[in-house]
């Protein structure tokens, strides 16, 4: 396994000063950080992000792609378009998209299939509400998920990124244990292991509240390869603290 993923999901905040500002203090304390990043931004912003990050580690993410090539798709971005700004990762299958926009899971998939298309990394995200926790089928859920996934996208899986997150953790500041984390992490591994002959390509990271704080326990745990950040990605000092924790 390589070294651990950070990504950053802006989600739809920001602004010219504001991402200069961010950027300017991410790229000032990276010093000898390790891990692998990303920064996902709202598409208006790939271009001067794209510019800002220039010569950096960090690589540029989006945070959604349309499952069409071309054509009469009002006010979608095809993976083309981002790969002409230099996205190595977008995002998909977010529970906010999921939730607001209905995207099921075979939209997803076909999303993912796009990325791929086109030589990004998709970010897949899964994962449960509170009341299917509750109800003991977090693991029916989140396989189902990557089910689709694995079905569009055949032996291809080994080049995506998933991330667990669990909805009732995603911008709540509850956050799920370490043992929560790792127990549906190894439940993830192993449906990518019966998938591909090169599952260890794969990182699988946690999402939903993780911040300065919880990162290390997190990023300790086995299955855990990485984060996927909302809230504290905002936050350069926050961002940086979680790098170094994903450095050791
Ligand atoms: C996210 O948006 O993917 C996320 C995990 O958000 P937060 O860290 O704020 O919970």
């Amino acid at each position: 396994m390589s070294s651990k993923l950070i990504v950053g999901n802006w989600k739809m905040n920001g602004g010219l000063a504001a991402n200069q500002l961010l950027l300017d203090g991410l790229r000032e304390g990276l010093g000898a950080v390790r891990s692998r990043s990303a920064v996902c931004v709202p598409h208006p912003y790939l271009a001067q992000v794209q510019l800002l990050l220039a010569g950096s580690p960090i690589a540029l993410g989006a945070q959604d792609v349309s499952a069409h090539t071309a054509g009469a798709y009002t006010g979608e971005v095809s993976a083309g378009m981002l790969r002409d700004f230099g996205v190595r990762y977008c995002i998909v299958g977010h529970s906010e998209r999921r939730q607001y926009h209905g995207e099921s899971d075979e939209l997803v998939a076909l999303k993912a299939k796009q990325a791929l298309a086109h030589g990004i990394t998709p970010i897949v995200c899964v994962g449960e509400t509170l009341v299917q926790r509750e109800a003991g089928q977090t693991e029916a859920v989140v396989k189902r998920q990557l089910a689709a996934v694995i079905h569009e996208n055949g032996h291809c899986i080994s080049e995506i990124v998933v991330a667990y997150e669990p909805i009732w953790a995603v911008g709540t500041g509850q956050t799920a244990t370490p043992e929560q984390a790792q127990q549906v992490h190894g439940v993830l591994r192993a449906q990518i292991k019966a998938a591909t002959a090169h599952a260890e390509r794969v990182s699988i990271l946690y999402g939903g509240s993780m911040n300065a704080a919880n990162a290390a326990d997190l990023l300790a745990q086995p299955d855990v390869d990485g984060g996927l950040i909302g809230g504290a990605a905002l936050k350069a000092a926050d961002f940086l603290t979680i790098l170094r924790a994903a450095s050791r």
